[in-house]
C-alpha cells in the first residue's frame, strides 16, 4: 500500500495530463504561459478571490506575501507551534521573528485564546511589533476563522492565511484560500491540489497587494517594461507545464475527488470510532483531507500501531514529530513560561494514515482492523464480521 497513491490518479487523469503535456511542449511556451494566466483565473473562481498570482512553491509564496507585507525587522508574527517549518522560515529571512502560538488538540489548529495571551506578552515583554498572524489550515481542516479574524482586527494585524493543505476545503460556507489579507497554497505533489514538481499561488481581493505580488514574483520589475525594475524580488514563477497538469488536476478534483476523500474519512471514522481518537471537524467546516491524522494513547502506543501497520505493508507518518519550538532554529527565540504543552502533546501522540481520493475501501477496512486489533486484541471482533463490527450481507 502506498501512502499516497498518486499513480492511481495519473492512471486515471492520464489522456488529459497527457495530451496537455504534449500541447505545451508544441507551443514550446514554458514561463508564465497562456496556462498560468487561466489557472490563476480558474483558482481565483474556486477560492473566491479577484486576485490569484502563481508562484514557484508555497514556501515562495509565503516568503513574498511578508515582502509585500513590508514585514522586517522589529517585526512579531505570530503562527501555530505545530506546523510545517515553511511560514516560520519565512519569517526569518525577513528578519522578523515567528512567536509560536498553542495548538487546540482537538482541530490540531491554532488556539485563538492562546494567540490572545502571545500578543500581549510580546507587547509587555519585548521591543517587537506585532504585525501578522499566519493561521494554518493543518490537514485541510480551515483554522477557526471565525475567532481568528475578528481578535487579528482588534489587534491590527495582517491575517496570511496558510492555505497549503487545505485547497477544496471550507468553513461556513466559505473556500480555503479566501481568509485573510493574503492567502498561500502550495502544489507539492503530495498536497490535495498537487502539481508535478513544485509549485505555489497566493490569493488576494487587494489589487495594489496583488500588483506588488506580480513585481516581486519578477525581480520586482514594472509592469510596463521588461527591464525596469523598482523593487527587489526574487525569480520565482509557475512553469507552463505544471500550470496545464494542475488545470487538468482542477478539474478532477471538484467535485469527483473531493466526494472520494469525505468518503473516505467517514469510513475510517466508522472502522476507528471509539478505538483512537479521530479527526475532528467542526460544524460548518469541510476539511480537504490532506492527511487522516488519529491520537493514540501515549508514544509507546503509537510504536506498536506503527509496527503493526508496517508488519502488514501499511505506511503510516508522523506529522510532525516536534514542536516548531523544539527545532535548533528557533532555540533562542524568547518562550513564554508556560510552554507549549498541547503542541508536545499531540506531536507525541499524532500519526497520519494513509488518504488520497484512489483509497479503496478494502485497504481502509485493513488499516482500521490492524489498528483495532493491536489496540483491543485479537478477539476484539468477532469472527466474520468486517471492520465496522458489521456481518457480511448485514
Ligand atoms: C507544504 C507546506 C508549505 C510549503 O509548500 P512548498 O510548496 O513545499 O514550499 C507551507 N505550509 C504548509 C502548511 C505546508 O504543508
Amino acid at each position: 500500500m502506498k501512502f499516497k497513491n498518486l499513480n492511481r490518479q495519473y492512471q486515471t487523469l492520464k489522456p488529459a495530463i497527457d495530451q496537455a503535456v504534449r500541447e505545451v511542449l508544441g507551443s514550446q511556451d514554458f514561463i508564465l504561459g497562456e496556462h498560468v494566466r487561466k489557472l490563476e483565473k480558474e483558482l481565483a473562481a474556486f477560492t473566491h478571490r479577484r486576485h490569484c498570482i502563481t508562484c514557484a512553491s508555497g514556501s515562495d509564496a509565503l516568503l513574498l506575501s511578508l515582502m509585500a507585507l513590508n514585514i522586517g525587522p522589529e517585526d512579531a508574527i505570530f503562527l501555530p507551534d505545530f506546523t510545517y517549518i515553511a511560514a516560520a522560515s519565512a519569517v526569518q529571512r525577513t528578519g522578523a521573528i515567528p512567536v509560536f502560538v498553542d495548538i487546540d488538540p482537538v482541530t490540531f489548529n491554532m488556539d485563538p485564546q492562546d494567540l490572545e495571551c502571545q500578543i500581549e506578552r510580546i507587547r509587555k515583554t519585548t521591543r517587537f511589533h506585532p504585525k501578522a498572524v499566519i493561521p494554518t489550515d493543518l490537514f485541510g481542516l480551515p483554522a477557526d476563522y471565525g475567532r481568528i479574524l475578528p481578535l487579528a482586527a482588534r489587534h491590527g494585524l495582517h491575517v496570511v492565511s496558510d492555505a497549503a493543505q487545505s485547497m477544496g476545503a471550507s468553513f461556513q460556507g466559505q473556500p480555503a484560500g479566501s481568509f485573510g489579507t493574503l492567502a498561500i497554497t502550495s502544489f507539492f505533489p503530495a498536497k490535495p491540489l498537487g502539481c508535478y514538481g513544485d509549485g505555489g499561488a497566493i490569493f488576494t481581493d487587494d489589487d495594489r497587494l496583488a500588483a506588488r505580488l506580480c513585481r516581486l514574483r519578477s525581480h520586482g520589475r514594472a509592469a510596463h517594461s521588461k527591464y525596469l525594475h523598482v523593487q527587489a524580488g526574487l525569480n520565482s514563477r509557475l512553469d507552463t507545464l505544471q500550470a496545464a497538469i494542475l488545470r487538468c488536476k482542477l478539474q478532477a478534483y471538484a467535485p469527483e475527488e473531493q466526494r472520494a476523500l469525505q468518503q473516505a474519512a467517514r469510513r475510517y471514522a466508522s472502522g476507528l470510532k471509539g478505538v483512537v481518537q479521530i479527526p475532528a471537524v467542526m460544524p460548518g467546516q469541510i476539511s480537504a483531507w490532506a492527511q487522516y491524522t488519529i491520537l493514540l494513547y501515549d508514544a509507546n502506543q503509537r510504536r506498536q500501531v506503527q509496527q503493526a501497520l508496517a508488519r502488514n505493508g501499511i505506511p503510516s507518518m508522523v506529522y510532525y514529530p516536534a514542536g516548531l519550538h523544539e527545532q535548533p532554529l528557533f532555540r533562542d527565540l524568547p518562550r513564554p513560561p508556560q510552554g507549549y504543552p498541547r503542541s508536545e502533546w499531540v506531536s507525541q501522540r499524532c500519526l497520519s494514515l494513509p488518504m488520497d481520493p484512489y483509497i479503496r475501501e478494502a485497504e481502509i477496512d485493513l488499516i482500521c482492523r490492524v489498528i483495532t486489533e493491536t489496540i483491543l486484541g485479537k478477539d476484539s471482533k468477532r469472527e466474520g464480521e468486517d471492520a465496522h463490527g458489521r456481518k457480511p450481507g448485514v
